[in-house]
């Protein structure tokens, strides 16, 4: 018989109670028994409707108060040393890992976080030395296994593999020059070894173990450590099914299929190509081989007579009962369920499922692959054939002008009119900055005044007029506090934004939204991504009355705010049915003729933000150059089309950019602002190692937690980016975010920030 799978579900709760505790706990609110109960009761109705659903894999141990990774190396000890001794309760330091902390005379930054292979999930970068002392903390495996079997529910645990920890990690700053995290794997093994002996001895029957670096270029030379490692697991661990996802195995497929293990998962949502490479490979072994059919990182309903299709290649080779059904990779990275949606038309409606709804889509697939003769399942399967052809016939309506336009995009609509050399030149005595102006990302505090007037708006408790009358007043008080405190390139605050994409999505034609479709970006941050249904089109000016309102109110230049092409199609879902690079350019189109109206209305600089560039980077080489070829174009087709006196500025989160530096050149932005307060300074020396010419704002202090940073601290970070970039490039600026802040640290550390740029034009 073929069987059901899910690789992992959703943490939030199909009502935002873990993210509603954990932030009630950080608030002292709830005691820490308090907010284990309200995850356990969330854990607990994941476990039963996937259950309920019909899947026979049903994971665990997969489930976090902030980040699995994290969790993973909290129980494995792997805690740096600042967070040590500082008299917290075990919980406390692992959110102190994540989130920072200051508070009672403790005062520690946030661990780096880093995005989680190609998707917009952060994990937290786990930080080795020669002196990692690996031990057993607790063994969280076991723990959630048997509190599931409590709950009535069998399941099969999750576990991240040790290849991958190891891998996904970075050397602490006490480790040695050129320590490698992957020469630990021998000290860790036996603590693993630990831990799925225990999980034997508490009944699994299987494990899973995630290695999705196996997907990775770079993986093809740990040949022998992912062999060493798991020929030692496999002799004391439950059944192992070694999963990988987001993208093909390629040749590491070769040595995967030797290695002493259970079962393996692929992902046939990204890389259905790879199906009859992995069945040939493993065809004379006892492999039972995973198919990750349904998507774990969109919400399109599958489509089910295509998904079988492509199951029977395996089932014929390798019989019923080598084959299971399972989502593409974990549900992370999709919302709870459909059932919580009342604003979709059921037209709508219909085009969609969301986790609970792949669970039920597994359990179906796998049942008519096992040839099940019940009637509830013939149903499923004509009902989802009705669903697809109805979707099909609504994908074949296009927007015959945007289509155009984007056939007659030319080479020169991409360039500026002028080198950036020249465009300095004017722009200096057209904006007249000072020496390391100072700016921020974009946005500034998020209150709660603002998030009820949203609400309030929603439910028509406000008229439009209200709701625009009290955001002015917003944009103004923003304002007049850039003012006070001194900053140079001001911002009007991004208060009219619930979010910096969907709020673009609102204002463009083509985008659906849902209500309650949150997804983890990092912690209990969660993000509602819109979805991209059709072809994108600007009915109308998005931000140009708020960018004017702002700038009417200052003698200050104002800096437009928009988010680029390539961050709005990455953080929606996108459409499956055509190219992402068609919806790239769309998207870009539009936001070209809101940068040329911005220009009119006599902005005198733009940011478009591109954070997700990077993270859209496909995460194999060999598809890169493809990628970035449009996704660059893209930008530069959004930004081009102004005059030499606009400063165009671009903000990157924390990227790696070591190996796309000649695409971000590229990019030509006058200004690009990055993250790098936490990534110390090997990205600035990526800039001066390439020669980068244009100007940068790299973050100077990190915003993702509450803390304020010192004085001090600020010119010493000055400080070291001036040994290594030229004074003449360099803006000052926090790194990005403030919304998610409160004032008073905003304006404490803004102040300090303000002191720092004073100090260097002094010193520099
Ligand atoms: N302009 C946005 C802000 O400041 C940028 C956010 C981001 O890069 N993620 O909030
Ligand atoms: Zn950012």
């Amino acid at each position: 018989m073929v069987l059901s799978s899910v690789l992992g579900f959703p943490r939030i709760g199909a009502n935002r109670e873990v993210k509603k505790a954990v932030e009630a706990y950080w608030a002292g609110k709830i005691s820490a028994d308090d907010l284990t109960k309200a995850a356990a009761e969330v854990k607990k109705a994941s476990w039963s409707s996937v259950k309920a659903h019909g899947v026979d894999f049903i994971p665990s141990g997969e489930f976090s108060l902030y980040d699995h990774v994290l969790d993973h190396s909290a129980a494995f000890n792997v805690i740096p040393k600042r967070y040590v001794g500082l008299g917290l309760s075990p919980l406390d330091v692992y959110f102190a890992i994540g989130r920072g902390r200051q508070a009672d005379g403790v005062d520690v930054p946030a661990s780096e976080m880093k995005k989680w292979f190609d998707s917009n999930y952060h994990f937290v970068v786990p930080e080795f030395s020669e002196e990692t002392d690996f031990k057993l903390n607790f063994n969280k495996a076991v723990e959630e296994f048997k509190e599931a079997k409590a709950a009535g529910v069998t399941t099969r645990p999750v576990v991240l593999g040790p290849v991958s920890f190891l891998v996904l990690g970075k050397a602490a700053k006490d480790a040695a020059p050129g320590f490698q995290p992957i020469s630990l794997l021998p000290k860790l093994l036996p603590i693993y070894n630990t831990l799925l002996a225990d999980l034997k001895a508490a009944g699994a029957e299987w494990v899973q173990v995630d290695e999705p670096i196996l997907v990775l270029d770079s993986a093809a030379s740990l040949e022998k450590e992912f062999t060493a490692a798991y020929t030692e697991l496999a002799s004391i661990a439950p059944k192992i099914l070694l999963t990988t996802y987001f993208a093909r195995l390629d040749s590491n497929i070769h040595f995967v299929a030797k290695l002493p293990i259970a079962g393996l998962h692929i992902d046939l949502d990204r890389a259905p190509g790879q199906l009859q490479e992995v069945v040939d490979a493993i065809k004379n072994t006892d492999i039972v081989l995973s198919l990750g059919l349904v998507s774990g990182r969109n919400i399109w309903k599958t489509d089910f007579d295509a998904a079988i299709k492509l199951a029977k290649v395996a089932v014929e080779a390798l019989g019923q009962d080598r084959v299971i059904v399972a989502t593409s990779s974990s549900l992370l990275h999709t919302p709870v369920t459909l059932a919580n949606e009342k604003k979709l038309t059921e037209e709508q409606k219909d085009w969609f499922s969301f986790a609970l709804e792949k669970a039920e889509e597994v359990a179906v697939i796998a049942a008519v692959l096992s040839d099940s003769q019940d009637a509830k399942v013939a149903a499923a399967l004509e009902a989802n054939k009705v669903s697809i052809t109805k979707r099909r016939a609504f994908e074949s309506n296009s927007d015959d002008t945007v289509r155009k336009r984007v056939a007659a995009i030319t080479p020169d609509q991409l360039e500026r009119r002028s080198p950036f050399a020249v465009r300095k030149e004017v722009q200096a005595k057209h904006i007249n900055l000072p020496k390391f102006p100072t700016t921020t990302i974009g946005s500034f505090p998020q209150t709660k005044e603002i998030r009820v007037a949203r609400a309030k708006l929603g439910k028509n408790e406000l008229t439009t007029e209200e709701y625009e009358e009290f955001i002015k007043k917003e944009v103004e008080s923003v304002v007049r506090f850039q003012e006070r405190i001194g900053l140079d390139l001001l911002v009007h605050g991004e208060p009219e934004r619930n979010d910096m994409v969907q709020y673009f999505g609102e204002h463009l034609h083509g985008f659906v939204f849902t209500q309650n479709a949150w997804v983890q970006s990092y912690g209990s941050r969660y993000v509602r991504p819109p979805i991209i249904v059709s072809d994108v089109s600007r009915p109308g000016p998005i931000t140009v009355k708020w960018s004017s309102y702002a700038q009417s109110l200052t003698q200050k230049p104002m800096k437009g705010m928009l988010t680029g092409p390539v961050t709005i199609l990455n953080w929606s879902f996108p459409r499956a049915d055509v190219s992402r690079e068609l919806q790239s350019k769309q998207l870009a189109l539009a936001l070209r003729d809101e940068v040329i109206d911005l220009e009119k209305a006599g902005i005198n600089a733009i940011q478009v933000d591109e954070p997700a560039i990077r993270e859209g980077l496909p995460l194999r080489r060999a598809d890169w150059d493809a990628y970035l070829k449009w996704a660059v174009d893209s930008f530069k087709l959004a930004t081009a089309g102004v005059t030499d006196q606009l400063q165009t500025h671009s903000h990157f989160c924390y990227s790696d950019f070591d190996d796309i530096f000649p695409s971000i050149q590229r990019l030509d932005a006058d200004v690009i602002s990055i993250e790098a307060s936490k990534a110390d300074m090997k990205l600035l020396n990526t800039f001066k190692h390439y020669g980068y010419s244009n100007q940068i704002g790299p973050g100077v202090y990190d915003i993702h937690s509450p803390r304020v940073p010192g004085a001090q601290e600020i010119k010493d970070r000055l400080k070291s980016m001036l040994d290594i970039l030229p004074d003449s490039l360099l803006f000052v600026n926090p790194d990005c975010g403030l919304k998610t802040r409160g004032w008073k640290e905003t304006e404490a550390s803004l102040i300090n920030l303000v002191d720092g740029a004073k100090w260097a034009r002094e010193n520099y």
